[in-house]
């Protein structure tokens, strides 16, 4: 599935431009600057396949990727950016809620959080989101590299407490470092038995 046949498809900004629901797809969603560019590159084996960026919040649309030409990667806008405007938050919000509801090809929403700080408030409107829509996910933790094990141990008993009132979480959480590899063949391994 990932032998180096990830393509990007394409941005869509409206529901009118999503490509056809004909294929299994999963998705991936978390805050601005969690990693999520960097894990995408990393899961797929494509350097820059998702834009790395700096600014934060500057990509407003989802990114649809093929994978191996039978399914969909696809790639939610970063979100929580203190400083985009409000019109450009609801519409961001329209979007993702009409597509979370009407994606019946849709497997499992990865959410990203940062292994550093847990589950915030901003993250919370995500997975009511994802329960109201019925989307099972599943959450991710991100550059597990930057802390010590105690620490590490400290985030995955907050989170994992954090979803049990989540009926629609996967209860297994993923612990990444797309600096040093870790997780990513979990996460692979996770994906293709999905799709
Ligand atoms: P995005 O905004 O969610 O797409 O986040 P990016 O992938 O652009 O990453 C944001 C910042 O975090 C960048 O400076 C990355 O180099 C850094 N980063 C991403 N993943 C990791 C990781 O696994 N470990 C460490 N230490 N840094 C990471």
């Amino acid at each position: 599935l990932f032998a180096g046949e990830t393509d990007f498809l394409k941005g869509v900004v409206a529901m009118d431009g999503m490509p056809p629901a004909d294929r299994i797809e999963v998705c991936f969603a978390g805050r601005s600057n969690v990693g999520k560019s960097s894990l995408i590159n990393a899961v797929t084996g494509r350097k820059a396949l998702a834009r790395t960026s700096n600014t934060p919040g500057r990509t407003q649309e989802i990114n649809f990727f093929t994978l191996a030409d039978s399914h969909y990667l696809v790639d939610l806008p970063g979100y929580g950016f203190a400083e985009a405007p409000v019109a450009v938050v609801q519409k961001w919000q329209r979007l993702l809620k009409a597509y979370l509801s009407g994606r019946q090809t849709l497997r499992r929403a990865f959410v990203l959080i940062d292994a550093r700080h847990g589950i915030k408030p901003v993250d919370e409107e995500i997975l009511n989101l994802l329960n109201s829509s019925a989307v099972t996910f599943q959450v991710v933790l991100t550059k597990v590299d930057k802390l010590k094990k105690g620490q590490l141990d400290k985030t995955v008993a907050q989170v994992s407490a954090a979803l049990q009132k989540h009926p629609a979480a996967f209860p297994e959480l993923v612990l990444t470092s797309s600096e040093k590899g870790d997780g990513i063949p979990t996460l692979r391994q996770i994906i293709a038995e999905l799709v």
